[in-house]
C-alpha cells in the first residue's frame, strides 16, 4: 500500500493538518494516512499537552475517518523524535508498504537541515503542501532533493496550533478550526488554560 505519514506535534491537531493530509491522499492516490504525533517536541516552549494527550486528541480527530490511522510509534521509541529513526523502524516493521511523508511549506524549506536527509530522501518521497506565510519553492532546494518532493494542492488554511493555543487561553472561539471531538477533549481536560 501507499501510506502517507503525517508527522507533527499536533498540540493540538487542527483543520490545516487534516486538509493537508487529505489533499496529499487525493492528489497522489495514497491508500492510507497515518498521523504520527512526535514524542519530545524539540523547540516548543509553548507546548501545552502531554504526549498521551496529543495522541488521544489526534485519535479523536480521525476516529470516524476511514483510511486514517494514528501511530503511537514515536511515543514508543521515546526520546527526541527524529524522522530518520522513526522511518527506519517503520521500514523494518512494514517492508511491504511504500511510504510518503507529508509536510507543510514551512517544513519543506527546512528539509536540507533534517537529520540524515540523504537517506530519508533516497527511501522516501515527500509531499509538500502550501501554507499561508511560507513560500513553497522547490527550486530553492538542493538539486537531489527537488526530485524527491511532490506537491499537492490544498485549500490554504491559515491556522497553526500556536494560534489555537493562544485563542483558547484568551477565551476566543476555535469552533470550525479544530474538530468538535478535539474541542470537547480540550474542554474536558482543561488544556491550554481552558476552564473545564
Ligand atoms: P505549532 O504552531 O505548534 O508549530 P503547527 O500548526 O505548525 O503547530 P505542527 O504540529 O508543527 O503544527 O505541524 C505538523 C505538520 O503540519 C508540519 O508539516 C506543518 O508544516 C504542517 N501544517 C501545520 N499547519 C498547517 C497548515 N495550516 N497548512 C498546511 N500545513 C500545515
Ligand atoms: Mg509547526
Amino acid at each position: 500500500m501507499k501510506i502517507g505519514i503525517m508527522g507533527g506535534t499536533f498540540d493540538p491537531i487542527h483543520m490545516g493538518h487534516l486538509l493537508a493530509a487529505e489533499a496529499a491522499r487525493d492528489s497522489h492516490a495514497l491508500d492510507e494516512i497515518w498521523f504520527m504525533p512526535s514524542h519530545v517536541p524539540p523547540h516548543k516552549p509553548e507546548a501545552g499537552a502531554t504526549g498521551q494527550q496529543r495522541l488521544e486528541m489526534t485519535e479523536a480527530a480521525v476516529k470516524d475517518a476511514p483510511r486514517y490511522e494514528v501511530l503511537g510509534i514515536e511515543m514508543e521509541l521515546g526520546g527526541v523524535s527524529y524522522t530518520i529513526d522513526t522511518m527506519r523502524e517503520l521500514w523494518r516493521r512494514h517492508p511491504e508498504h511504500e511510504f510518503y511523508f507529508i509536510i507543510g511549506a514551512d517544513m519543506v524549506n527546512y528539509l536540507p537541515k533534517w537529520e540524515e536527509i540523504e537517506e530519508l530522501a533516497s527511501r522516501l518521497t515527500f509531499i509538500g503542501v502550501g501554507r499561508p506565510g511560507f513560500q513553497l519553492h522547490l527550486d530553492d532546494l538542493p538539486e537531489p532533493l527537488q526530485d524527491r518532493v511532490l506537491l499537492a494542492e490544498m485549500p490554504l488554511v491559515d491556522i497553526s496550533s500556536t494560534a489555537i493555543r493562544r485563542r483558547l487561553a484568551k477565551g476566543h472561539s476555535v469552533r470550525f478550526m479544530i474538530p468538535d471531538a478535539v474541542h470537547q477533549y480540550i474542554v474536558r481536560s482543561g488544556l491550554y488554560g481552558v476552564k473545564p
